[in-house]
């Protein structure tokens, strides 16, 4: 829609002027540059923000005792001490007219309240204009946004959202609300408008490609690719959409808390936005064994967040990525529904990472782990012939190496692990719970 086109530009001309525009052209000469020039960025800022934290809020003066402190050594940021603490994170540096509030929803049972600033927001637009440009997306044309809208707008709100409806060129499908009928009329609309890109929830996305793949249609977009975000991209929900839609879903990863983390290239890896993120995995070797996702916003100074203990796993990969783009690799982003296993130290393992060193192991056709006790795992196995003593050995010493040395892993042969009532194969499971031994 060339109008509506037309509209973006002006109205961004209009908004942010020149400096936007700079701006956007030096994200991208940042991030498509070397990683040197990067790292080097990302350190300078680091340093910036520590140094601020330390001078202007009553949390970190007292948490770091210096304005130059080493980032190692500076306790992890957890979402009770923000509850606790709300006020003494504030930086003195802004007032209270400058914060500007956000929560994160329900998925993790109990909302949280944080505060961003002004420059907080423009720097994490950039940064989203800059990866959406991976999956297709280029400012002002028409895009399919499947995401949560109150279903109820009136008066204001609704023309509000009317407007930015169409000066991004983008028609909404709401993720809230699917039904039969909402999806026949955006598939419609979608019909004439022809999106380039599509953003989406990944359960939305599920069920609106459900939806297209049921009633049989076609559609011929012409989409460039599908922007996926905000929930775990279950690898169903993938394959579906990329069949239905003829296009690849590109996997966006962040939080309301920090912003945009990484963005999956077209080679299918998940590059870290170094440039508003110092990402640190909480493990002896984040390479090897995967973590706690522990993340340093670069671009908050209203209310800084060190080394915040975001709630998803994961692990770094060193491996340089065939797409040509430097930025650093998040190798295996975990969701939270698999087991959590302890070790008599405290550690909590988290059970990716034994589907993860498992899942292609030649000879082993399924598999489940089962913690019983902190000394003792039941390792069932349905194998077949090209079993080797040598797996066996691999195997046992990749949980040992995790659990403990002197953990017993007792090996099972089956003809087939069961699947449980609730239909979920569950390739992990511990029966350990805090203070078992
Ligand atoms: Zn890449």
């Amino acid at each position: 829609m060339l109008l509506s086109k037309m509209a973006w530009h002006s109205y961004n001309t209009y908004r942010k002027g020149a400096y936007y525009r700079s701006q956007l052209s030096q994200t991208i000469e940042l991030l498509d540059g070397a990683r040197e020039a990067i790292m080097e960025f990302q350190t300078e800022r680091l340093q910036k923000l520590l140094r601020h934290a330390y001078r202007t809020t009553p949390y970190y003066h007292k948490l770091l005792k210096t304005d130059a402190p080493d980032i190692t050594q500076i306790p992890t940021l957890e979402k009770r001490n923000i509850r606790e603490h709300l006020e003494r994170l504030c930086s003195g540096a802004f007032t209270a007219q400058e914060r500007i509030k956000n929560a994160t929803g329900g998925s993790t049972g109990t909302p949280l309240t944080f505060y961003q600033g002004r420059y907080y927001w423009n720097q994490r637009n950039l940064s989203v204009y800059y990866f959406d440009r991976w999956a297709g997306w280029n400012p002002g044309e028409p895009q399919l946004v499947v995401w949560g809208a109150p279903a109820d707008m009136e008066g204001d709100a609704r023309w509000k959202h009317k407007f930015n409806e169409f000066w991004r060129n983008q028609y909404w499908l709401n993720g809230f609300y699917l039904t039969q009928r909402t999806m026949r009329n955006a598939y419609e609309k979608m019909e004439r408008a022809r999106p380039q890109t599509i953003l989406a929830y990944p359960s939305s996305l599920y069920q609106f490609a459900r939806f297209v793949f049921e009633n049989g249609l076609k559609p011929r977009w012409g989409l460039k690719g599908i922007i996926s975000s905000a929930e775990m991209l279950h690898p169903h929900y993938r394959d579906l959409a990329e069949t239905v839609f003829t296009t690849k879903v590109f996997n966006r990863y962040g939080g309301r808390e920090v912003g945009l983390i990484a963005m999956e290239c077209t080679e299918g890896r998940m590059h870290i936005n170094c440039r508003d993120i110092y990402l640190e995995i909480d493990s002896p070797n984040p390479y090897t064994i995967p973590g706690e996702i522990l993340i340093t916003q670069l671009n908050n100074y209203v209310m800084p967040f060190i080394r915040y203990r975001i709630g998803d796993i994961g692990m770094l990969s060193d491996e340089i990525c065939p797409c040509g783009n430097e930025l650093p690799i998040l190798a295996d982003l975990f969701g939270r529904s698999t087991a959590t296993f302890r070790t008599r130290t405290g550690t909590l393992i988290h059970g990716g990472y034994f589907t993860q060193r498992f899942y292609h192991v030649t000879g082993v056709n399924q598999f489940q782990l089962i913690q019983e006790t902190l000394r003792r795992c039941v390792l069932k196995l349905v194998i077949d012939e090209q079993w080797t003593e040598e797996t066996r050995r691999y195997l046992i010493q990749s949980i040992q190496e995790v659990l403990g040395g002197d953990v017993v892993v007792a090996v099972e042969f089956v003809k087939e692990i069961p699947l449980p009532t609730s239909g979920k194969r569950e390739f992990t499971i511990s029966k350990v719970t805090a203070g078992s031994d």
